[in-house]
Order: structure tokens, then C-alpha cells, then sequence
């Protein structure tokens, strides 16, 4: 099973529109979301939730009451300011390093597994879909985030599919390297402005880091064509292959507002550009594409003839 991990150096370059019409295009593959600080895909799918569970991660302190004579001692000891002579006055700042249990003389704190998010099975028009929420003020998105893959690698198991579709987390943090470590090859989406090179410069350095196959997608490719071609220009002289170029359009927008992946709006050069970022990956990672819905396209709007 191959694992096509989209990614952005930042957010907002249109990395869930991309990931969910390549899950369009693909109909044998898992569809994953990864951004658990902040996932959207289930919005662009109609998800509709199966099964919820429950994430745990870290501990936080329980005060037994009856045992409690407020003696202060955790006040003192607490270098987060959590828990003030027995009660958890901002559990915020807790860090569950459990140095007031440790240390309560009553033993009347014992440490307990963290509610810490959800995470999500969901059927979408285009497939079955996990993702997640962490909760407020939680850490452990990395743990989530590999969470939320190992699932996804099961249904692909068990559903003998060739490929697990991630759209990824943005930026080059924890989140980030939890969805890409092991992956096929990463999708890095960036857009023809100042920000977003320098933001792809340094997604490209960490890929490397890990030694994950890297390509690129220049997405509203229209919006700024000297700085196109310097991406273009810069990708050649890094030996990275570009995959796709999407023109700017108010059909992702729509999209997005629709609920739909923006290949059902319609819009001609969209879905042209699209469907041969498909057939390009397609080929890269040795995925079938004779099943997919490009057919499907073909047929309406004569392109690949
Ligand atoms: S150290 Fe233990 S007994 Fe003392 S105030 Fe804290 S919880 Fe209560
Ligand atoms: S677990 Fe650590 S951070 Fe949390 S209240 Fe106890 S001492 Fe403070």
C-alpha cells in the first residue's frame, strides 16, 4: 500500500481542495486527515460520522478529597501554578508531570490518563474518511496524527487498496514530520507567492532530512507567473519534480462552500490540470488509474484524446 501524503509549508494553499478531488479521481484508497489541530476535509466530503472514539493522551491529577488536608504542599511544588492546596485551579497549565502526587504526603493525588481528543470513521462521497480533534490547550497532536494513520492503514489492509490518501498538517512541526515519516511520497502544495516559497523551502529541507520522495504542485499557478517560474526554476535545480500546475479559479472557493471537491464544479481547466496531477502521481507511485473516474471526465469534456 502506497501513502500520498499532501503537504504545505503553510496553511491556506488549497491542500484539502487537492487532496480531496485526487480521493475523487482515486476510487480504491483510504482518505486520511491529518491537520488534527484544525481538519476540514470531512467538511469538503459530507462526511458523515460511523464511529467516534476517544484519544488519550498524558495524564492529569486527581484530588481524593477525603484524603486532602490541604497542607499546601503541591501549591509549592507545582512550578505551573495548576493546583492550589489540593484543587486544580487552572488544569490549562497542568503539564501531568504528577510532582504533586509524588510528593502529597496524604497520597491523596493519584494521576490519571488525559481525555485528550476524538477521532473520527466517517463515509464520505469519496470514501471512507478518518480524522480527528484534539482537544483545547492539548498536546500530543504527533501521537494523534499517527493515531489517526494507523487507522487508515487498516481499512486499507483489510480492504486490499493500493493507496492511503493524507492531506497533512501545514508547517514543518511534529504534526507535520508524525504524517510524513514512512510516507511514499509527499505532495508539497505551494503558491506563487513570496511566503509560500520561503515556506516550501523549508518543508523541502525537512523531507530531505527524512529521506521521503518529494514532488511538488503549484497550486493558482495563474496568479503570479514570474513567481511560478521562479518555482519552477527552483525545483529544477533541486532535481524536484513538479508534478502539476492548477490555475487560479473561483471554483475552489465554490467548492469548498458546497461541500464538493472542486472537480464537480466543473470548471474546465481545473479539472484538465487536476486529472493530469492524478495520472502524474498515479504514475509515480505505480497506482492503477484504469479504475479511477478519469474516464469519467474524458468522456465530458474530451480532454486526453
Ligand atoms: S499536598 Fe496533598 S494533602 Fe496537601 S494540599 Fe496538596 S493534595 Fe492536599
Ligand atoms: S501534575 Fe505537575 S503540573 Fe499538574 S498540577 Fe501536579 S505538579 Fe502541577
Amino acid at each position: 500500500m502506497k501513502e500520498l501524503v499532501i503537504v504545505s509549508g503553510k496553511g491556506g494553499t488549497g491542500k484539502t481542495s487537492i487532496s480531496a478531488a485526487l480521493a475523487f479521481l482515486s476510487p480504491q484508497k483510504v482518505l486520511i486527515d491529518c491537520d488534527v489541530d484544525a481538519a476540514n476535509l470531512h467538511l469538503v466530503s459530507g462526511a458523515i460520522i460511523r464511529e467516534t472514539h476517544e484519544f488519550k493522551a498524558g495524564f492529569e491529577p486527581n484530588v481524593d478529597e477525603n484524603k486532602c488536608t490541604s497542607c499546601g504542599q503541591c501549591t509549592d511544588l507545582c512550578r505551573f501554578g495548576a493546583i492550589t492546596a489540593g484543587v486544580i485551579t487552572t488544569p490549562f497549565n497542568c503539564e501531568g508531570c504528577g510532582v504533586c502526587a509524588f510528593n502529597c504526603p496524604e497520597h491523596a493525588i493519584s494521576m490519571l490518563e488525559k481525555q485528550a481528543g476524538h477521532w473520527f470513521l466517517a463515509d464520505t462521497h469519496l470514501g471512507q474518511l478518518i480524522y480527528a480533534e484534539l482537544g483545547l490547550s492539548v498536546e500530543n497532536s504527533g501521537k494523534l496524527v499517527s493515531k489517526v494513520r494507523q487507522e487508515g492503514k487498516k481499512i486499507a489492509k483489510a480492504k486490499k487498496f493500493p493507496l492511503m490518501i493524507t492531506d497533512g498538517p501545514p508547517g514543518i512541526g511534529c504534526p507535520a514530520i508524525a504524517a510524513l515519516s514512512g510516507a511514499s511520497l509527499a505532495l508539497a502544495v505551494v503558491e506563487p507567492s513570496l511566503s509560500s516559497i520561503h515556506d516550501l523551502k523549508r518543508l523541502v529541507d525537512l523531507v530531505a532530512h527524512f529521506k521521503i520522495p518529494l514532488a511538488v504542485c503549484i497550486n493558482k499557478s495563474t496568479l503570479h507567473r514570474e513567481n511560478t517560474r521562479e518555482i519552477i526554476a527552483w525545483c529544477h535545480s533541486k532535481a524536484i519534480p513538479i508534478m502539476g500546475q492548477l490555475p487560479y479559479s473561483d471554483a475552489f472557493r465554490i467548492a469548498v462552500q458546497s461541500g464538493k471537491t472542486v472537480l464537480e464544479m466543473e470548471d474546465a481547466a481545473v479539472i484538465e490540470e487536476m486529472t493530469k496531477l492524478w495520472h502524474n502521481l498515479a504514475k509515480r507511485l505505480e497506482v492503477s488509474i484504469t479504475e479511477s473516474n478519469i474516464g469519467f471526465f474524458r468522456r465530458k469534456l474530451h480532454i486526453f484524446q
